[in-house]
């Protein structure tokens, strides 16, 4: 072979490469295209009944020099190609942060659930009695604390433990938040509820047990008030973000995702803080992420250096339950503070420095 031919070879070469690649991208557009009418009608846009035909039709017209297995392999990857080019397109979330750059930020009395500053949430596991409330109200003002948690509705694991007060329980820590000039933060477990809820809380949350009752998230997205979304215990992070996608869609956008704690082996904590979680979800949502770090860890001694490390990791806020009584508490007795715990809980938080120098001033 002359070196002329090798040359006149290799041009050659050169064209036939630039106009595969020329029918390749025109192959992109019509498969584009397709998968736009597709979209149009809602039907599945990877075919593998076409596919195959497609395959068996090029072996049936394959005149060598590569076998069959080859020109099946060959094809396939442009096949996955032009598939890939229309999973590009899917649609992002309404909770990414591809579709919104800017944080989120949900005031609640005044306060301002993801501005930069930490928030603190606190109250009782449970509301239980008028004193109990009363006593955990006036504790809490002292510290400054503006969000007063306490659940009314217990979706316990066992039907035998305190399922809470129900509306009692809502209109008893409505009353206390309002003498005290806190908003409340309580769970709701019912879809039907949700409407009625309104009247007495000013973020619903909605708990790591039900953070796949679809019908319950459908509802939260219906209405119009800040939803404090819990971590499921074995939920991972895509699965919270799409549940907060269930809420968003709906036209609700004020959603506080909450990282509580995973199940794991380990027992020496009740569940497994997922620290990474933190700066996962602020990357990848534009949601507030706050910390519950009394369920994640289950118990009082770690709660200090937990909470550092939670604001440490840009967490917007953190849940610590507080019992004017913890001994006597009808839910999770061993895991709440007492108030002089809180008070010495908030004093090391405060001297780390993690915590705004001036307290929030409420609007109500
Ligand atoms: C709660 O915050 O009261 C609670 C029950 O927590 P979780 O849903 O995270 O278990
Ligand atoms: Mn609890």
């Amino acid at each position: 072979m002359t070196r002329e031919r090798l040359e006149e070879i290799r041009a050659q070469l050169d064209e036939i490469n630039l106009e595969i690649l020329e029918l390749l991208s025109r192959r992109a557009e019509l498969v584009q295209e397709i998968g736009d009418l597709k979209k149009r009608k809602g039907t599945e846009r990877f075919d593998p009944i076409r596919e195959k035909e497609m395959l068996d039709r090029l072996v049936a017209a394959n005149p060598g020099p590569f076998d069959d297995s080859t020109v099946r392999h060959l094809f396939k990857q442009i096949f996955q190609a032009s598939l890939g080019l229309m999973e590009e397109e899917k649609k992002e979330l309404l909770v990414s942060r591809k579709k919104r750059t800017e944080d989120t930020v949900i005031e609640v009395n005044g306060v301002r659930i993801g501005g930069g500053q930490p928030v603190i949430i606190a109250g009782p596991c449970s509301v239980e009695t008028p004193e109990q409330m009363d006593a955990v109200g006036a504790g809490l003002q002292q510290h400054g604390i503006l969000l007063l948690r306490g659940g009314a509705y217990k979706p316990r694991t066992s039907p035998y433990d305190f399922q809470g007060l129900g509306k009692k329980g809502l209109e008893l820590i409505r009353k206390t938040a309002d003498k005290y000039g806190m908003a409340v933060v309580s769970e709701i477990v019912s879809p039907s509820d949700i409407e009625m809820s309104l009247e007495y809380v000013d973020v619903i949350q909605i708990g790591a047990r039900n953070m796949q009752n679809f019908e319950l998230l459908k509802e939260a997205g219906n209405v119009r008030k800040p939803v404090l979304l819990k971590r499921g215990m074995s939920a991972t992070i895509e699965e919270l973000l799409f549940a907060a996608e269930y809420i968003v869609s709906r036209g609700n956008t004020e959603v506080i995702l909450c990282e509580r704690g995973i199940r794991t082996y380990e027992k020496a904590t009740r569940n497994t803080l997922d620290i990474s979680a933190v700066p996962i979800l602020k990357q990848e949502s534009h949601l507030p992420v706050i910390v519950d770090i009394t369920h994640s860890t289950g118990r009082k001694d770690i709660l200090l250096p937990i909470a550092k490390a939670a604001l440490a990791v840009g967490a917007d806020g953190l849940i610590v339950e507080v019992h004017p009584e913890p001994s006597v508490a009808l839910s999770d007795a061993k895991q709440q503070l007492n108030l002089p715990q809180f008070a010495q809980w908030m004093e090391g938080l405060k001297a780390s420095g993690y915590l705004p120098k001036q307290e929030p001033v409420p609007v109500k």
